[in-house]
């Protein structure tokens, strides 16, 4: 189930981007990056999903395909 992250933001390519690991009693915790946040257009994107989160969304683990 493992996928590569992203080194970049899907929606405008930059580089910086912070890379988001949900703690342990959060239910979508996962041993690793779940989140990917962009610094330069403030969106956030799942890490197995790929897709822009909404405000308060969280990524699922394994984007809810497990
Ligand atoms: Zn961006």
């Amino acid at each position: 189930m493992l996928t590569p992250i992203p080194d970049r933001c899907p929606h405008c390519q930059s580089k910086r981007i912070t890379l988001v690991e949900y703690s342990y009693d959060d239910p979508n915790h996962y041993d690793g990056v779940s989140e990917i946040q962009c610094k330069r257009c403030k969106k956030r994107f799942g890490r197995w999903s790929k897709k822009e989160l909404a405000p308060g969304e969280a990524e699922k683990i394994y984007g809810g395909n497990t």
